[in-house]
């Protein structure tokens, strides 16, 4: 049984020694990415859901990966955070995606607002105030032209949470609350916090046309935002009969891709000047 036991293990180690070296290459090669210049942004439109105009655009990281091609965020961006990485690669996607609402602005093209998720790491290991200030001053992008995304785990970081946060609003940048209602304490947050727009989670938004539960909960949500003064923006909507219904229950603004996929800045661009119709 011992000499089983030992060779079991032998035969188990192989294979976690591949998964910790494929680990560290990962982390090696993600530590050179922004010096080799491997990110890109692509932007995904927010639009009104009663007019159906382009209202903004919210910016969202690729890693083009030497051997493994696109990685997805959900997958770098949670190895980004452990490795203290995401406040420099954080700081390259807000300077990354104001230069280019400033360019797109300069271009003659309809003023959008730039969305911009935020770690909560940015908040704890750097002077995010100063840093907005800086990439706005070097941007000369219109502080009204930014919005910050932070999710509930920032704002479960407290006090000094909420004082940067007004610190950055009094800039003129607007703050929403991403992914809401999937994580906790909800409803403190948007009492104490300055936020302007309440991005409802797309687990609410699929199929609300025929998931009563989903269409109680936006339903809610509509009605305490409107409440409490705040936008609401649904997240992930894929049908044409999830946007109906959006409409009839009073949803702002709203992103997915029923109207578009995220997509490079060169698409960005034709989408927001279509050619003269005549
Ligand atoms: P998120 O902030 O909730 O971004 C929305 C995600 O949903 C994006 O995935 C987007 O491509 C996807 N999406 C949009 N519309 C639809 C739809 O109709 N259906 C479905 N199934 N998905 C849709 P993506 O780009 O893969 O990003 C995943 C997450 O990675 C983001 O979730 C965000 O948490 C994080 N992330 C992306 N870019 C950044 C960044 O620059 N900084 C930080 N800190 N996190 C980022
Ligand atoms: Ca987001
Ligand atoms: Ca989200
Ligand atoms: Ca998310």
């Amino acid at each position: 049984a011992k000499r089983h036991g030992k060779n079991c293990y032998r035969l188990y180690a192989p294979d976690m020694n591949q998964r910790a070296v494929e680990r560290l290459s990962m982390q090696n090669n993600l530590r050179l990415a922004l010096e080799r210049k491997e990110f890109v942004l692509h932007y995904q439109p927010q639009l009104d859901v009663h007019t159906n105009h382009i209202i903004g655009m919210e910016a969202l990281i690729r890693w083009q990966h030497p051997a493994l091609g696109m990685v997805s965020p959900a997958q770098f961006i949670p190895l980004a955070e452990e490795m203290g990485l995401i406040v420099a690669i954080g700081e390259w996607v807000l300077e990354t995606a104001c230069t280019q609402n400033r360019q797109w602005q300069e271009q003659g093209l309809p003023e959008v607002s730039m969305g911009v998720n935020l770690s909560a790491l940015q908040f704890k290991n750097s002077n995010l105030h100063e840093i907005v200030k800086n990439v706005l001053d070097q941007s000369r992008l219109d502080a009204g032209l930014l919005d910050l995304e932070i999710t509930e785990q920032i704002a479960m970081d407290g006090e000094s949470s909420i004082e940067i946060l007004q610190s950055i609003k009094e800039l003129g940048v607007s703050i929403s609350i991403d992914d809401f209602g999937t994580g906790y304490s909800s409803f403190k947050y948007l009492k104490e916090f300055p936020i302007k727009t309440i991005k409802i989670d797309r687990s609410f938004i699929k199929n609300i046309h025929q998931n009563e539960k989903n269409r109680g909960i936006v339903t809610a949500i509509i009605a305490m935002a409107y409440t409490l003064g705040l936008q609401v923006l649904a997240e992930g909507v894929e049908l044409a009969e999830e946007l109906d219904i959006l409409k009839e229950v009073g949803c702002d603004f709203y992103q997915g891709y029923y109207f578009s996929k995220p997509l490079p800045c060169e698409e960005i661009q034709r989408l927001l000047n279509p050619p003269c119709e005549s």
